[in-house]
């Protein structure tokens, strides 16, 4: 029986350990402290380190990992990160150790210019590409890129669960109703996550048909959310690549 756990650290990231009971593997361990302490605590073995992308809370605790457990370290082949066995790149599929768990690779550039995403049987971890309702900031991808990495992530099946990096979720709503606030699901959205919260639990994983129903930047066909885009841009705006582009710029200035 396979579980997934978050293992909050830093401000708001979660570092995702799949485990078996026996064996574990872990998504973008930012930090060894607090992944050495569960792994302890559970008596689990490392058998894999995934990293989606090269930002320092992704895999700042990768290289002390794996010299403690020797153990396989993928990563993208796109970007520059000391200490992978094996760099991955769309289409890739790995079979993790320890867990026999089948994962297959998807490019997901935006964020990052390498930055891929682990599709597994109905999970997905993708990092800082796709949050609950929000997606990563572009440093080094343009929208158009975001906005393909994104739409691959939304044609996964609606039930996929998926696994983000950060607890980002209420300021996300927050701003999805500013875009969108005729959103019916969006509002019943605020109330469950609020209440996840409230209880000090994550709002994550979320599911694929949660943020097709919720999330601004996958709704670039809602009239709703281009109408107020192109209100808030003061422009016009033709293309989805557009509209997702004034999304972005709003939500970087959104207090
Ligand atoms: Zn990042
Ligand atoms: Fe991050």
């Amino acid at each position: 029986m396979m579980q997934i756990h978050p293992v909050p650290a830093f401000e708001d990231n979660y570092l995702w350990v799949i485990e078996d009971g026996r064996h574990a593997a872990v998504v973008d361990p930012g930090d060894e402290h607090p992944v050495q302490a569960f792994l302890e605590a559970r008596g689990l073995e490392l058998t894999a380190i995934l990293a989606t992308h090269h930002h320092g809370d992704h895999v700042g605790g990768l290289e002390w990992l794996a010299a403690r457990w020797k153990c396989e370290v993928f990563g993208p082949a796109g970007e520059r990160i000391d200490g992978l066995t094996r760099k991955l790149r769309e289409g890739d599929r790995i079979t993790v150790p320890g867990l026999g768990l089948p994962l297959e690779v998807l490019d997901v550039p935006g964020h990052t210019a390498g930055h891929i995403a682990y599709v597994g049987p109905d999970v997905v971890f993708c990092g800082d590409t796709l949050f609950a309702c929000g997606c990563g900031r572009l440093f080094e991808g343009t929208p158009a890129q975001m906005v393909e990495s994104l739409a691959k992530l939304a044609r996964l099946p609606a039930t996929t669960r998926v696994y983000c990096a950060h607890e980002y979720t209420m300021g996300n709503i927050r701003f999805a109703l500013a875009v969108e606030p005729g959103n019916a699901k969006l509002a019943a959205r605020r109330e469950r996550d609020a209440a996840a919260r409230a209880a000090n639990r994550p709002t994550l994983p979320c599911t694929i048909a949660d943020e097709l129903d919720t999330n601004p930047f996958l709704r670039w066909s809602s009239p709703e959310v281009a109408a107020s885009a192109a209100k808030h841009a003061g422009r016009a705006l033709a293309t989805p690549v557009e509209v997702f582009a004034a999304v972005r710029e709003w939500k970087n200035g959104f207090r």
